[in-house]
């Protein structure tokens, strides 16, 4: 009883938070906060929980040394789990001060079972589900998204020192903050020339994992290096919080001492590289003589021996049962390499098979290039590959199982018309995340180079992850690097190269703005109709509506648009052909493109052109080599396609880069 009226009175007084030395913090301004949609089953006993919860969450923040503090009540009704953190530079007092403003902010969110309040100086959190910082893939948080906030006062001396200088302060603590006991940085540094200090924290959620740690505070850098040269920044997230400004919010004695976990980092991007390329390789060597020595030996396998990575060997046998014999009944689809198979396996687990039918020293390359990402990449937004099987002449992938398969299916395939707006926005900014991951958020640059539709999966909350990075190469740090291979999908392809293999992240970028397209419009991007010869390609049409100021019209018929989502949607469209503008320099890179995202475009100086297109002759040329050096099955049609009276409109240049591609094509094959 006490404790309701403890809360009672919390509820109803906005408490007066302490007195920071600073000036900054934004004591009782939320920053962020959000009151759940759905109703809890029995009002009142919720509010009992709800009550309980933030009472003892209180408690133990009020001990000496909680600045992280859980709780939960779990009596009839729903249950409420809560969370409350402070930034470390707080004292007790003031950690308390900003918990009590923050249960006085959340007090008139009786409506939903769940609820949340940023301040700069803590969070407070309830919910009626559990182990939401330690799953990254807890369902109900993977839709909310991360929210950066830029300052409106950029540096007034010199810009590019104040860049450096914020830069690699956000660099160094992105390193160091998961490698930390508390998951906690604040630290300065002196911005030289002028007469300032700069002032940066970071910090995640104390129950979560360093992985997801890691990946938020990357995240977090991302978003504030794009606020660069605004002199403050901040990112707030489910799982983590991060600031920079030049007004001091922490005292000079706060500093966390983060030397001892930079060491061994080298600045040369070019070493990074190198030595994680070198780790890769010698893994790739280990898998590969184990692969070796499994088929010269003996048929009995060792069974999940997990592999450095944790990767697994699986036993052949096992996964033809666990695939029933790679029956009809488990197909779930076909591509380039071979069939998809859903496979159940001993311990009841769920994964998806994946046959490579290629000769044997093809498939070996692509193997190679799907272990290398073994060892490199993890994002909530990127399929998992859990492990292979190379038995005999059977080479097989064993994914994570996606239960909605690819997207292509809810866009034109039988489950056409079934994603709202939400889901289809969730599904284009989780593509983009996962881009930016593998472009910038990781050691060395990864291009994917086959961004289309059925490379996207949906899991069973439709949230998206990217498959296939079995075309994916490790780019060289030269930007300039000009492939001599193609790998991709006409169509989806950016034309500098399908037409010349120049090959720079944008290539990813000008497909993420076709995939967009796609979604929004329900049509396929190489679409044309028999009946009506003239109709225009996917982007071709978009352009012209969006010139036209028509661009309502572009939109999925059987998506239903109301009023409110109307401005975004065409805000998404705007960007869509940003991502498909020519020359790449007019291309937004993908982080870019996440900032972008939720806020809407903001086209600053940039002015949109009509994209590229691969004019009516070229079309043949599209949509005969829809699947280019993926395709195993179709060298035939491409020689036939790459003769040189087939490509009657190009220009004698064009006509011989494609035809060397052609030539490539065919020696690969
Ligand atoms: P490409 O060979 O160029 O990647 P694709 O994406 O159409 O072409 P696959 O990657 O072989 O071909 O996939 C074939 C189909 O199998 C997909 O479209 C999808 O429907 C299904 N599929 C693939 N991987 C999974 C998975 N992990 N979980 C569930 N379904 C999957
Ligand atoms: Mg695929």
């Amino acid at each position: 009883m006490a404790v309701l009226v403890v809360m009672f009175i919390l509820f109803l007084v906005k408490s007066g938070a302490a007195q920071l030395n600073n000036t900054e913090n934004n004591l009782n301004i939320p920053i962020r906060s959000f009151c759940g949609r759905n109703p809890p089953i029995v009002l009142s006993s919720f509010i009992n929980n709800r009550n309980s919860t933030l009472a003892e969450i209180r408690r133990q923040l009020s001990s000496n040394d909680g600045f992280y503090a859980t709780a939960q009540s779990l009596t009839e009704g729903d249950s409420v789990f809560g969370a409350a953190q402070c930034r470390n530079y707080l004292s007790t007092a003031q950690c308390v001060a900003c918990f009590d403003a923050g249960v006085s902010e959340l007090a008139s969110c009786i409506t939903g079972n769940g609820a949340y309040v940023f301040f700069d100086n803590c969070f407070v959190r309830y919910e009626n589900y559990d182990n939401f910082y330690k799953d990254p893939n807890v369902v109900e948080d993977a839709g909310i998204t991360p929210l950066g906030i830029c300052g409106n006062q950029t540096a007034y001396q010199s810009e590019t020192i104040f860049r450096q200088t914020v830069d690699a302060l956000l660099a160094d603590i992105k390193d160091a903050t998961p490698k930390t006991k508390n998951f906690y940085v604040a630290s300065t540094r002196k911005i030289t020339n002028e007469n300032a200090t700069l002032y940066a924290i970071a910090q995640c959620v104390k129950d979560t994992t360093q992985a997801i740690c890691q990946n938020c505070i990357s995240t977090a850098y991302s978003y504030l290096s794009n606020c660069l040269p605004n002199t403050q920044g901040r990112f707030i997230n489910m799982g983590c919080f991060a600031r920079y400004s030049e007004t001091p919010f922490f005292n000079d004695n706060q500093t966390i001492d983060i030397t001892s976990f930079l060491k061994g980092r080298s600045s040369n991007v070019a070493v990074i590289a190198g030595a994680v390329g070198g780790v890769c390789l010698l893994l790739i060597m280990i898998v590969f003589l184990l692969w070796f020595r499994k088929r010269k030996n003996s048929k009995k396998k060792e069974q999940d021996t997990p592999d450095l990575n944790g990767a697994i060997n699986y036993n052949y046998k096992d996964l033809q049962l666990a695939t029933k014999d790679f029956s009809k009944e488990n197909f779930l689809g076909k591509g380039g390499f071979g069939e998809v198979f859903k496979a159940i396996l001993d311990d009841k687990s769920v994964v998806a098979v994946k046959k490579i039918e290629v000769e044997y020293a093809k498939a070996k390359e692509e193997f190679e290039n799907e272990v290398k990402l073994i060892c490199n990449v993890q994002h909530r937004n990127l399929l998992r590959l859990l492990g292979w099987s190379s038995e005999e002449s059977h080479l097989l992938l064993v994914l994570e199982y996606m239960p909605n398969g690819s997207l292509d299916r809810f866009l034109w395939g039988p489950r056409r018309g079934t994603l709202n707006w939400k889901q289809r926005y969730d599904i284009i900014f989780g593509i983009a995340r996962g881009l930016a991951h593998l472009h910038n958020e990781f050691h060395v640059k990864i291009v994917h180079r086959d961004i289309k539709s059925s490379n996207i999966l949906l899991d069973h909350d439709f949230q998206p992850k990217i498959a296939d990075f079995g075309l994916a190469r490790f780019q060289p740090e030269d930007k300039s690097h000009v492939s001599t291979k193609f790998a991709g999908t006409l169509g989806y392809t950016a034309p500098e190269y399908a037409l010349r293999g120049i090959l720079s992240e944008k290539v990813d970028t000008y497909s993420f703005g076709i995939v967009i397209l796609e979604i929004i419009s329900g049509r396929r991007c190489t679409d044309t109709n028999s009946d009506k010869p003239s109709m225009d390609y996917l982007l071709e049409h978009a352009w012209k509506l969006y010139e036209s100021k028509k661009h309502f019209e572009f939109i999925d018929e059987t998506l239903d648009v109301n009023q409110n989502h109307e401005q975004h949607l065409m805000q998404i469209i705007e960007i869509a052909l940003l991502c498909t503008q020519s020359p790449v320099s007019k291309r937004p890179t993908m982080s870019e493109v996440v900032s972008m995202l939720p806020n809407g475009l903001s086209l600053g100086n940039r002015q949109l052109t009509r994209p590229t297109l691969i004019d009516l002759e070229r079309r043949v040329l599209v949509s005969y080599t829809t699947r280019g050096i993926t395709n195993h099955n179709a060298s035939g049609m491409q020689h036939e396609l790459l003769a040189k009276e087939k490509l009657p409109n190009l220009n004698e240049e064009d006509k011989l880069d494609v035809m060397e591609k052609g030539m490539n094509v065919a020696t690969v094959e």
